[in-house]
Parts: C-alpha cells; structure tokens; sequence
C-alpha cells in the first residue's frame, strides 16, 4: 500500500501539475497562490532549455547553461511544493495520482508531461542510434563525438577509422538541421586544431531525411535555404531516404546501399510522453484530446473531463491553421500554461472560461554561423539576420540570467575565436540493452568497444 505524499494539508484547491517543462512552469508561476496550492511532479529536478540542446551536444554551450533548478525558478511563488517524482498513473476517478513515493489527490490536474523519442517501433534504432532530447542524452552524444574522434586516431582499419569519423543524422527537422550544421562547423573551424592527426576530408556529416525536403513543418523556401546551407557547409543532404537497420556499424538503407558510419543520431520525432490511466479513446496521435479550454476530453463524444487539462507537447489542440493540432514548440507550451492560469481562476471565480487560441509567431532553424531561416507572419528571413532574429529570440525565452550571460558569452567567444570551449569527455556508464534484431546484447553506444581501453578478447 503506497503513502500519501507529504503535502501540508489545505482549504485551498489542491492544483496537481505533471511536469515543470515550458507548460507547466509558466503554469505554475501564473497561478492564483490565494485560490490553489499548487503541487508541482517532475522526474528532474530541473527545467530544460530543449531548443538548445544540440548546441550541448556539439561543444558549444555546457549543459547547466540550458537548464534551471525548478526550486531556483519558483522559489517566490507563494504555497507552491515541488517534489521530484515521476508520475507512474493516474486514478481519474478517485482524483489520485501514484509515483514510487505515494500517491496524492488533487482538485485539478494538469498533464504536461512533455514527449519522448520516437523510434516508431523500432527496436532496433532505438537499440542502437542515439537520441537528442534530455539533458542527459546532449551528454552521451557529445561524450560519443569526441570519443570516436580520439578512437579513430588509435584505429589501424582505414575502413573502421573512416566509419569513426562519419556522423549521420536522421531526420531533416529543426533538430536534425541544426545538429548537422553545428558538427559541419566543428569540423571546420574546431576539429583541425584540435586534431592535426585527423585528415578533415574523412570527417562527414550525413543528414539523411525520408521526405522529400528539409523543415517539413516550415515553409518550402526556409527548407530550400537549408538544404542549400548545409550543402555548402560540406553535409550530404539525403532526401527520400529511408532506412532498414543500423547494426553498429553499418546503417543499410532500403535501396539496398549502406553507409559506414559510428555515429547515428535519431531526430526523426517524438511522441506525447503520455501518463497510465487514460483512456487510449482519449488519445489522437498518441496525444491527450483537448477542447479549446485544455480539458482533456472523454473518448467517444463524451464530453470533457470537468478538471483534468493537457497542455503543450502531450496536448492534441487541432486549430482551423494547425488541423493536424498545434505544434509541438516551445511558444504554444508557453502560450497554454500561462492561459491555463487565466482560466482556472476564472473557472473559481465562477466566471465562464475562455478558449484558447494560439497566437502563431513563426518558426525558426539555425544552420550555422551567419545562417538560420525563420519563417514570420508573411515572410521567410534568411542568412545573417536569420541568425540575429534566432539568437535574440533564444536568449529571450532562456531561463535565468546567468544562464543568458553564460550562453551570450559563449557565443560570442565561439564567434570571435571560432572555437568551442567545451570539448570534455565525461566519463559515463556504458548500458547494455537487448537488440532484438541481432539476438544478442549490443552496447546502446555501439562504437563502445572500439574506444574501450581494455584489450579485444
Ligand atoms: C532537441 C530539441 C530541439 C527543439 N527545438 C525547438 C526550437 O528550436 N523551438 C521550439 O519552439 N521548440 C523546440 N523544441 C520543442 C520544445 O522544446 C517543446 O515543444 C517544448 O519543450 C514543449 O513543452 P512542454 O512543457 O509541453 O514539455 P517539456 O518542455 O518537454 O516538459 C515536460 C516536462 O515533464 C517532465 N515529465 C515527463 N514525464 C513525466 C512524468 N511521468 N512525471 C513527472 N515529470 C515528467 C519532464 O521531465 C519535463 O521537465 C525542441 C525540442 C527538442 C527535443
């Protein structure tokens, strides 16, 4: 039998958040402290800056730079209690919901817990390529980077050694785009003083998407403009691609030809990091089904769930623009949290709530140094003011201010110097997970072996 969560006891209504990411936080630091105590799940003890992650990975900014203590965040909002805990389930009925460390009602709830990777049932990729979306994965492949690099220096096979010093990147979107420009660039300005053992010519970047253009969910010309800067930058853009199965070592594509390659990272999509206990009839594209006030809605034309609301990535919102539901991006998770408080108080206040809708300011991709593409209301921008528009709007919406001096200073000596300050290998724990495919167990960093420095038995 589970415990109860230690939570002081309350008149208030008791307001259960699932996540402290752009949804949830901006919930949180908006809600009426005098009408709810607020109780705020995250399985981190930290929000994280997502859209700079891959800057993580290639060398450029260090991790606590993207990301912020969820106490330091709320520590001036009245009656709000963090606990770091997963949500495991939630019991609809008897308003309850149940971690490893107890169980806890609520009066509200809120689901923004968020995506996850998609390997779209795959376990092979999922076994064997590496994913770009926690803190903690823009480590493992920033540690994997520079250690095939340093591995491939050791390496006598020119077969092997060249496979060491091949990055492939799967999925032509923002992150995809943007992670492939930056190991271009690192390639060019960073890698050749680092290593002038390393014949540069052999370090290529592969951006490998099954569509027929980058930037699907952008405008055909911001997707033209990429494909052409990357190009430029030395990345082999691959359109109409689709993949079999990636062994280690070798990834096969179905037209039956395969590229040598160490390194294959997943940006090919996520999906709503949805919680136990609703009903599947709830879901659309493995999102939670909400009207235009975020109440989740019951299955069947059931109406909606009176206090239960989903907000951001893990929120199916179809809108007349958006038919296929909002976009999974940081400006509707942020749009919805702080409108969510808006309508809670008035939905206590008595008063009718009002439904939601999503003011679209554009979407944005960085390419490199002097290029990015943002498409605005009416207009793509493109090169250097691309680049300004992104980076002003980045710093803006990053949390904290050390972290937007840290990451401002950190630019500008990359800009300045052409050099990346944070080529660290951290040292981590090796998983071993079971690889379907292959019916043996496969390291999940496959070139593991390779830069082991213990001897090939
Ligand atoms: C690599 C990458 C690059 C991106 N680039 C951009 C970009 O350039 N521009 C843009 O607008 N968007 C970008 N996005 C998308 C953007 O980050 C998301 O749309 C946004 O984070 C969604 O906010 P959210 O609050 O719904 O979820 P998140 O910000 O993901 O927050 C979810 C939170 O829930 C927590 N959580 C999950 N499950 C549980 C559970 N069971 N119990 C407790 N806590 C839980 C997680 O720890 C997390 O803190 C990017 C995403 C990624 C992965």
């Amino acid at each position: 039998m589970l415990e109860h969560i230690d939570i002081p006891p309350t008149h208030k209504k008791r307001l259960v958040i699932i996540g402290g990411g752009f949804a949830g936080m901006n919930l949180a630091k908006k809600i009426d402290s005098k009408i709810f105590q607020t109780v705020l799940f995250d399985k981190n003890n930290y929000h994280t800056f997502q859209p700079l992650l891959y800057q993580v990975a290639g060398a450029g900014l260090e991790p606590e730079s993207v990301c912020s203590p969820l106490r330091k965040i709320l520590k001036n909002i009245k009656d709000i209690h963090f606990r770091m805990l997963k949500v495991d389930r939630v019991d609809l009925d008897k308003k309850v919901v149940f971690t490893a460390r107890g169980t806890l009602e609520y009066d509200y709830l809120v689901v923004a817990s968020g995506a996850k990777t998609n390997f779209f049932g795959n376990a092979n990729f999922k076994a064997t390529t590496l994913p770009l979306k926690e803190l903690t994965d823009s480590i493992a492949l920033r540690n994997h980077i520079l250690m095939s690099l340093e591995a491939s220096l050791l390496e006598k096979d020119p077969m092997k050694r060249k496979a060491l010093r091949t990055f492939v990147i799967v999925g032509g979107g923002p992150t995809g785009v943007e992670l492939a420009g930056a190991l271009a660039e690192l390639s060019h300005h960073v890698l050749p003083k680092d290593y002038p053992g390393i014949d540069m010519k052999e370090v290529t970047v592969y951006l490998i998407e099954g569509l027929s253009r980058l930037l699907s969910a952008m405008s055909e010309k911001a997707g033209l403009h990429a494909d052409r800067d990357l190009t430029r930058l030395g990345v082999t853009v691959m359109l109409n691609t689709k993949l079999n199965r990636y062994d280690g070592e070798n990834l096969y594509l179905e037209d039956g030809t395969s590229i040598a390659a160490g390194t294959v990272v997943w940006a090919a999509g996520v999906e709503a990091a949805t919680i136990d206990g609703f009903p599947e009839a709830s879901m659309n594209r493995k999102r939670l089904n909400v009207n235009d006030f975020n109440q989740v809605l019951m299955p069947d034309g059931g109406g909606c769930m009176d206090s239960v609301f989903a907000l951001g990535d893990c929120a199916y919102m179809p809108s007349p623009k958006f038919e296929r539901g909002l976009p999974a991006i940081a400006p509707a998770a942020i749009q919805q949290g702080r409108f969510l408080a808006k309508n809670l108080f008035l939905k206590e206040s008595g008063k009718p709530m009002k439904p939601f809708f999503y003011k679209d300011k554009g979407t944005m991709a960085t390419i490199g140094r002097n290029l990015a593409v943002a498409d605005m209301k009416n207009r793509t921008v493109s090169g250097f003011w691309g680049w300004i528009l992104w980076m002003v709007i980045h710093l803006w919406f990053l949390i904290g201010f050390r972290n937007k001096a840290v990451v401002l200073v950190n630019w500008m000596w990359s800009y300045l110097t052409y050099d990346r300050g944070l080529r660290i290998i951290v040292p981590q724990e090796v998983r071993l997970i079971q690889c379907q495919d292959r019916g043996c167990l496969v390291k999940k960093n496959p070139m593991a072996a390779l830069y082991s420095s213990k001897p090939k038995t």
